[in-house]
């Protein structure tokens, strides 16, 4: 089953850590065809372009609104482009008075396609990804479409760092809102949204204001975690950076799906040990290097990508030489260790695969990692497509604030990356998500907003969120937006 020593292909999965890099550089907006058509009063209260529905160019645009294939039927009036702040602020008051209903987007990477909504004005911020860094108070003052990619390329020019996404084009914006679970983020303060030290909103009557732990708090509050459903426009945020680590080094190991106990049970033993610098994650995947008339039961692999965040070359080498020495590398049919890396090289296009598809995702966070993969083994073996894969991320460090109201993670994340190509095979590739989640659920500690398929399944939106922050949010709701001119969450009201 493992043909090729060069393994180029499992390579280029793993240049961005599987399939969140591999989709990565698809990212909307090169499909903006510009202004053309735009009617109503709209487009005389803001510089963006405007189109609205019934324009020849709405369908692109409209399109060009979620990154995947699989667009939700769902049709905004209309779309703007927004320019600037103001822009934002004049859409949403133009909103409010004339009774519409407001959705925003950064770069279109949320699965269900949140952002498309019936109805009402698509705010599409594509264009707001100013960033500047001031290196003395390592901190970075970004705009909501900022790529993850572009803020660590600016930060690591001052020698600092951030827990951006995995993708380099899933923007800040949506990826902060919802949590954020990163590079290096067990070491960099758990989930990303923490390290947001305040954020400027617009609220729906357009005014802005600046939530931060002194002002307006409560809003700070709702800004660190609240996802797709929030009660406001995120126009600029400032985030604390950290110091770049000088020696980022990889190694990585695959095994027959059929090792998984061995490799299950040393990595509960690694986790243990690990430095917090480690991160280590667990893909089951389709071998790429399989014969084309291997069945496709026989053809999964397990692949562990393990990054040293280190400074020195002897301290990444010294905590990856755990790996070296345990049975996740005598039971490995491939192993590559102690490669040099960068967040240039994990970020690195050439590493990653362009092709795209029709996209779901959902997920649990759970303590107990090892069982939760083996009861998805045979399941996986029958996954609809060979595109898709599970991914578990090891040891993350499961903190929870008063004063964010992420309130749902555990030890470990494993979540399910569905990728196919016909929209004919939609109705097999949703029943095995759902059949997924029933598996995984016995293991769940609940599950992760940012990845969930809210579309098919709104109570995974609820199951994100501890009681009594979803309770508090919902009074947030109503004292920031008692008209409610922000969409919510899909699938509640
Ligand atoms: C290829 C890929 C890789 C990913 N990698 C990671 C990863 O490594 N770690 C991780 O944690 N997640 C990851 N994600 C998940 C990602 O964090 C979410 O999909 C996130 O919602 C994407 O943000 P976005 O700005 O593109 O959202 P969009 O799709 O643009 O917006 C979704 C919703 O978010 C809200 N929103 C977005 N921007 C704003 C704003 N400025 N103000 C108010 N509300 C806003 C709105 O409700 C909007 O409807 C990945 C997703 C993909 C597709």
């Amino acid at each position: 089953m493992l043909t090729d020593p060069s393994r180029r292909d499992v390579l280029r999965q793993f240049g961005a850590l599987g399939i969140s890099g591999a989709i990565g550089q698809l990212y909307s907006g090169s499909l903006f065809a510009g202004p053309g058509g735009a009617t109503g009063g709209l487009e005389r209260l803001v510089a963006g372009e405007v189109v609205n529905r019934g324009d020849g160019q709405y369908e692109a645009w409209r399109n060009s609104m979620v990154w995947h294939l699989r667009k939700p039927e769902r049709y905004p009036d209309t779309i703007i482009r927004a320019h600037s702040e103001q822009d934002v602020s004049s859409a949403v008051k133009h909103a409010t008075d004339n009774g519409l209903k407001v959705s925003a987007r950064s770069s279109g990477h949320n699965s269900t396609g949140a952002a498309l909504r019936d109805g009402g004005i698509l705010i599409d911020l594509a264009l707001l990804r100013d960033v500047e860094i001031d290196a003395d108070r390592k901190t970075a003052r970004i705009q909501p479409a900022l790529w993850s990619e572009q803020l660590v390329r600016e930060a690591g020019k001052h020698g600092l760092a951030f827990p951006a996404a995995h993708c380099p084009t899933v923007a800040l914006g949506g990826y902060l809102l919802g949590g954020g679970a990163g590079w290096n983020h067990a070491h960099w303060g758990s989930v990303a949204c923490y390290s947001i030290k305040s954020a400027d909103v617009i609220l729906a009557d357009g005014r802005k204001v600046t939530a931060s732990a002194d002002s307006y708090p409560d809003l700070y509050w709702a800004v660190r975690g609240v996802g797709p459903g929030f009660f406001g426009i995120v126009t600029e945020l400032e985030l604390q950076l950290y110091p770049l680590p000088q020696a980022i080094y990889t190694s990585m190991y695959i095994s027959p799906i059929d090792n998984l106990q061995t490799v299950v049970a040393a990595l509960d033993k690694l986790n243990q040990i690990k430095d917090e610098r480690v991160e280590i994650l667990l893909l089951l995947m389709h071998d790429p290097q399989a014969p084309e008339n291997t069945p496709p039961t026989e053809a999964k692999i397990c692949m562990v990508g393990v990054n040293a965040f280190a400074d020195t070359e002897k301290d990444a080498k010294a905590m990856l030489a755990p790996f070296a020495d345990s049975e996740l590398a005598s039971a490995s049919v491939f192993r590559l260790e102690d490669q040099p890396s960068s967040f240039a090289k994990l970020y690195n296009p050439e590493n990653v695969d362009t092709s795209i598809g029709r996209y779901a995702v959902d997920n649990v966070w759970t303590d107990d990692p090892g069982q939760a993969l083996l009861s998805l083994v045979e399941h996986f073996k029958k996954t609809p497509s060979p595109r898709t894969h599970v991914l578990c991320s090891y040891g993350v460090k499961p903190e929870l604030r008063e004063d964010a109201c992420f309130s749902r993670i555990a030890n470990h994340y494993v979540a399910s990356y569905l990728l196919w190509n016909d929209a004919e095979n939609d109705g097999a590739n949703h029943a095995w998500l759902k059949q997924t989640n029933d598996l995984l659920e016995p293991f769940s500690k609940g599950t992760y907003i940012n990845e969930t398929e809210a579309t098919l399944f709104p109570e995974r939106v609820k199951s994100s969120f501890s009681e009594d922050s979803w309770k508090r949010l919902a009074e947030l709701r109503k004292k920031y937006d008692p008209g409610k001119v922000f969409h919510t969450y899909i699938g509640y009201s």
